[in-house]
């Protein structure tokens, strides 16, 4: 059976890969089978996400009392007093699922859908379901449990959860551990330390259930570094086969085919030399075919704008983010081609730099006295401080669902991956 859940945490607690968790004990020792789990992340601009807007998916063998025991679960845990929590959860007895089911869970990481979409779908499959107040979470669920991982990229998120009554209190996680359990196991596990930012990106800092969590290749990998951690005890631990990590929710468009809330790929050449504003986030503009295009890149993307910064009007890229109010929030630059850039400086006469007369009026020799038009102002070029190649946000910065460079190991371009 596959079952989907979702929409079951508030910004004040609870986590629905938490809720996966239990479920999973819970299953196994009803159906004494090995119950496997899956996390989807959905499309990340979703406004009525609580966080990563991120959605489970459970297989098991037999479909026995498993709806009973979900539904217990789900009214026992999720926060169904919160206004904004609208639980939901679907049971497909199949082994794969109906392929418009299949292409629902695509289009929800890419689109925003309508709820009416999957009930359409529930209806026309014979989906058993639980919704609870507005149900939204019907979409999630379905979008989980309609997911095939397996056929595609797809990576590892060990996450461990913590003791209900440690939940109010400080997490303690041995930050050398931390330290040593990335050393071994990067670039086969990633976004576990933000160096650059000397913080600790695999642990929230929120008061939900989850202790820390691993991200990395293959199960190996996560498992290894998960063998250094040394922290507080948990109670659970569960492996999660998901999409993060993979930019599945990224469509390769051109400028004028792009629709609010979508996240893009797309070339084009610097029509406007990168600017700030205040607060440290860097804009600039492209263009492509007599369309243009902002894009920015927040503060908190960090020393991914000293990239952004050194663009210059001319330079051929590839900018890759979600496309939020007429402006492209940019997660990686790909530099395609730089415009040679150049320096006008005085020319020479006697040996020597002729000096300048005013702005625009020419200069004059110092020794012979003759004089030079404006006009005869050398160009030399400029030595461009930013390399071709693709450059990424900081980790602590990045969208679950981005791909980070360091899994693009076999790309032909030079990559910047950050660390
Ligand atoms: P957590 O990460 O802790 O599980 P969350 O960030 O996933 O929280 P939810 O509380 O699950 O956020 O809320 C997301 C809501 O948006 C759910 O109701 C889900 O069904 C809905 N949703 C997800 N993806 C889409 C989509 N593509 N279109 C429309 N609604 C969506």
């Amino acid at each position: 059976m596959l079952i989907g859940i979702d929409d079951t945490d508030s910004q004040h607690g609870m986590c629905t890969t938490y809720l996966g968790a239990v479920l999973k004990t819970a299953l196994e020792r009803q159906l004494r089978e090995n119950v496997r789990l899956h996390l989807v992340r959905l499309n990340p601009t979703i406004r009525f996400k609580t966080r990563g807007n991120a959605a489970v998916g459970i297989t098991t063998q037999s479909s026995c009392g498993v709806k009973d025991i979900v539904q217990a679960h789900i009214e026992d845990m999720a926060c169904l007093h919160d206004e904004n929590t609208h639980p939901g959860a679907v049971f497909i007895d199949r082994d794969t699922p109906p392929l418009d089911i299949q292409h629902f869970s695509h289009e929800a990481i890419r689109r925003e859908l309508d709820i009416s979409y999957a009930v359409k779908l529930i209806e026309r499959n014979n989906v058993d379901f639980l919704a609870y107040k507005k149900g939204r979470g019907l979409i999630g669920a379905l979008a989980a449990a309609g997911a095939t991982l397996g056929k595609e990229d797809h990576t590892y998120e060990l996450i461990t959860y913590r003791y209900a009554q440690n939940h109010k209190k400080q997490r303690y996680i041995n930050r050398e551990s931390i330290y040593r359990a990335d050393k071994v196991t990067y670039p086969y596990t990633w976004d576990t330390i933000d160096h650059k930012n000397s913080a600790i990106v695999f642990s929230p800092r929120s008061q939900d259930p989850v202790l820390y969590g691993i991200r990395g290749d293959d199960p190996y990998h996560v498992f290894a570094a998960h063998s250094k951690i040394i922290s507080e005890p948990y109670e659970y631990m569960v492996l999660y086969v998901t999409n993060q990590g993979t930019d599945k929710h990224v469509q390769h468009e051109q400028i004028d085919a792009l629709t609010e809330g979508c996240s893009y790929a797309l070339t084009g050449t610097i029509t406007t030399a990168p600017w700030a504003i205040e607060g440290g986030h860097i804009f600039f503009q492209i263009g492509e075919q007599q369309r243009t295009l902002r894009c920015v890149a927040f503060e908190p993307t960090k020393q991914f704008r000293a990239a952004v910064r050194k663009l210059c009007e001319g330079d051929r890229v590839v900018v890759q983010g979600s496309f939020i109010k007429d402006c492209l929030h940019l997660e990686k630059l790909r530099v395609v081609e730089l415009q040679d850039q150049f320096k006008g400086i005085n020319p020479m006469c006697c040996n020597k730099r002729m000096k300048s007369r005013g702005k625009g009026k020419g200069f004059k020799c110092v020794r012979c006295k003759t004089i030079k038009r404006h006009s005869d102002t050398q160009d030399i070029p400029i030595t461009r401080e930013i390399e071709l190649g693709t450059y990424e946000v900081v980790p602590s910065a990045r969208r679950h669902l981005a791909k980070p460079l360091i899994r693009d190991r076999c790309v032909r371009h030079p990559i910047f991956p950050s660390r």
